[in-house]
């Protein structure tokens, strides 16, 4: 048939059209994605950075540059494992045997992860420390420490 014929040319010069519309409105803004994504990296990256020292961890420039406020907000919720003074709670280097703010002697792993149940920020503390009335250097609630997590 005739009919027939002509409507199956022309579904063939709109599909090759339509190829070619899509291909240029593709091209065009190409260089805005490039643009946002330096802006996510370097953003995400310097934040995610500062806000991981604030707490201890190293690895925040990698995850804001990667995942953007959504990294920030990781690096928020991790907990502070810093190992801190169990007289004045104030954070201590790695391995040291005093403390350089108050000179009480620190002790050595095993160590507890405790938490303030008002609001949830956590401590390392020695194990002995656990069942002791504890005050919390964030929110200044006394609490009895229990612990969360044991590090060895
Ligand atoms: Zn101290
Ligand atoms: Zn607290």
């Amino acid at each position: 048939m005739e009919g027939s014929g002509l409507s199956g040319d022309y579904s063939a010069n709109y599909a090759v059209n339509d190829h070619f519309t899509k291909k240029s409105k593709t091209l065009l803004p190409s260089t805005m994605p490039i643009v946002i994504l330096i802006a996510w990296i370097v953003v995400g990256g310097i934040v995610g950075d500062s806000l991981a020292k604030l707490r201890g961890n190293r690895e925040g420039l990698v995850i804001g540059a990667i995942l953007g406020p959504l990294g920030w907000l990781a690096i928020l919720s991790r907990s502070d494992t810093r190992q801190r003074c169990p007289a004045c709670l104030g954070v201590v280097p790695d391995g040291a045997k005093k403390c350089m703010h108050c000179a009480e002697t620190l002790p050595l792993p095993p160590f507890a992860i405790v938490q303030c149940p008002s609001c949830h920020m956590e401590y390392s503390v020695p194990e002995s420390f656990l069942g002791q009335k504890f005050k919390c250097d964030r929110c200044g609630k006394m609490f009895r420490a229990k612990a969360v997590l044991l590090v060895t």
